[in-house]
């Protein structure tokens, strides 16, 4: 399949105040160094605990962050330092799902406006076929024509996630960034909004980047899986694969996290529940980010960082025991 992103080391690192006064600046490694690639069609997962650096990851593809280093390949063409001049005519085909229906909706604006804004900015349609284009994106999320003109308080969460899927919708993406759709709604509404999602991704050909917090929520919905630790990506494989048989010790962890059990898992007979606080990203640990809360850390762990090996048909995992 064809390669739509293409991710090369990539970093983002934010300044930020340190000491007494806040009077010392340093800088916080949100994303410190990962590669990978997304295929069309595909929805690629991306998870960790929060502070790993998934959502900045996302942002960066999307431009809604500028990047510190590394290279951002968008359809081959190098976005990740493009100018805003010249990023502007592309920025329709990259979007961006938000976590919090409630907050990323504005109060003020009919739901007709809220669609019809991207459409203005890009210039899609006026009049008649904008109106037009409005009431096929609200069909196209489970809404009807008559929910335009009403304000977002008037909707459910559910339904609000439903309209700024239908605003991401209207300039006609390519790839979607999902960042957390589902985690903010109730358990009841999570799975409609999935196969919604799964639904758009046939009917217009879409890409995602399916950001999560846990290994459950992208199970399904994703054809492969990113596991990120502190800014590093520690581990990537096809969905079935990361669930049958997780290699890094983070991701066996992640997956005893789940309360359901899998009698489908077989290398993680001896894995714990995760202990401990994720170290900050301001200084992080040496070596194997995860050596602090790691049950097999050895000598060599604190001394060189693991590199990204491919164990099994593009099965990566960084982690010296595999090595
Ligand atoms: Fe654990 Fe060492 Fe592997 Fe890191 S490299 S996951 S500390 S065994």
């Amino acid at each position: 399949k064809e390669v739509l992103i293409k991710v090369e080391n990539l970093k983002k690192y934010f300044l930020v105040k340190k000491g007494f006064f806040g009077k010392k600046l340093t800088y916080t490694k949100a994303v410190d160094d990962i590669s990978f690639e997304i295929k069309k069609g595909e929805t690629f997962g991306l998870v960790g605990e929060s502070g790993c650096g998934k959502t900045t990851t996302g942002r960066c593809i999307v431009r809604l962050y500028d990047v510190t280093a590394g290279n951002i390949f968008f359809s081959n063409q190098d976005i990740g330092h493009m100018k805003e001049k010249r990023l502007k005519p592309l920025r329709k085909e990259f979007q961006m799902i938000f976590q919090d229906p409630y907050a990323s909706l504005n109060s003020r604006m009919t739901v007709s406006d809220i669609i019809g804004e991207p459409i203005d900015v890009h210039q899609i349609a006026k009049g008649k076929e904008r109106q037009e284009m409005i009431y096929e994106l609200l069909n196209k999320v489970g809404l009807s024509k008559d929910h335009a003109s009403r304000f977002p308080h008037e909707f459910s969460g559910g339904q609000r996630q439903r309209i700024g899927i239908a605003r991401s919708l209207a300039v006609r993406p390519k790839f979607i960034v999902c960042d957390e759709p589902i985690s903010a709604l109730d358990v009841s509404i999570q799975a409609q909004v999935v196969n919604m999602l799964e639904d758009l991704q046939k009917d217009m050909g879409l890409t995602y980047l399916f950001v999560a917090h846990d290994l459950s929520m992208v199970k399904h919905i994703s054809d492969r899986i990113g596991v990120m630790y502190l800014g590093k990506m520690v581990e990537i494989a096809s969905s079935k694969e990361l669930y049958k048989k997780p290699l890094h010790p983070y991701t066996q962890a992640l997956l005893s996290a789940i309360p359901i059990p899998n009698p489908d898992i077989t290398a993680m007979r001896n894995a714990e529940v995760l202990e401990g606080e994720v170290p900050s990203p301001i200084n992080p640990p040496s070596g194997c980010r995860f050596r602090t809360r790691c049950k097999y850390a050895m000598e060599r762990c604190k001394e060189e960082e693991p590199k990204f090996v491919d164990k099994d048909n593009g099965h990566l995992v960084a982690c010296h025991l595999l090595e």
